[in-house]
């Protein structure tokens, strides 16, 4: 293909133990999935209509590569999340076939603009500046689904200059990976190269320039880094 300018760089992750990549097509987040976070935000929750918004994908940060302290906001949060990458996808999936689509699972941080976000919330504006900002989507290597699979005794956790800030089991997840993906394929078309964050749990707080980040989904991926 000619292009008039140079085309972008198709964003990708890192493949755990191999030297191919998982290429990124489109990044899902779904919010408020573990009940004792949207307590915390003070949200509602309503499994029946689960709330989605998506980040670019080059807002995603692998590599282990710096997180840059996004500008505007004074209130950066971390929410650690089990992430799921599709080999695979379709619309209207139902359980089953929403969890054959699953190709590999990591773990990254829902990084927000707290702040912005509170903004958009009172004012009923989307979320895109809260959520959807450059170096928003900090990912570990991902894990083939083949070589290990997440349970619901599957423990996520994120460490912040090595104090624990969140932890939890992926069975407190009010939507498991099958519900979320089926009830995503009925407002979107699901393709390969989707990604998906899966909710966070209680304890989002703030993130300072400096601290060190340390995101596990124990057996299964790690990330480490820092903001700068
Ligand atoms: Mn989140």
């Amino acid at each position: 293909m000619n292009t008039v300018i140079p085309s972008p760089a198709q964003p990708s992750i890192p493949v755990a133990g191999r030297s191919e990549r998982f290429p990124v097509r489109r990044v899902f987040c779904i919010g408020r999935n573990y009940a004792d976070h949207a307590k915390e935000m003070g949200a509602s929750v309503d499994t029946a209509n689960p709330m989605f918004f998506t980040k670019p994908a080059d807002a995603l940060v692998t590599d282990g590569a710096d997180v840059p302290y996004p500008s505007v906001t004074h209130d950066l949060h971390h929410e650690v999340e089990m992430v799921v990458a599709l080999a695979s996808g379709g619309t209207d999936l139902t359980l089953e076939q929403a969890a054959a689509t699953v190709w590999g699972y990591g773990v990254g941080l829902d990084l927000t603009r707290r702040d912005l976000q509170a903004q958009a919330k009172a004012k009923g504006s989307p979320w895109d500046v809260a959520k959807a900002f450059d170096h928003s989507a900090p990912v570990s290597a991902l894990v083939p689904a083949s070589e290990v699979t997440p349970t619901a005794a599957t423990r996520i956790s994120l460490e912040i200059n090595g104090e624990t800030r969140q932890a939890a089991t992926l069975g407190d997840m009010l939507l498991d990976v099958p519900a979320i993906l089926s009830a995503l394929s009925k407002l979107f078309e699901l393709k390969a190269g989707d990604i998906v964050y899966t909710g966070t749990p209680a304890g989002v707080s703030a993130l300072l320039r400096g601290d060190r980040f340390r995101a596990t989904l124990e057996g299964v991926a790690t990330l480490e880094g820092r903001v700068v």
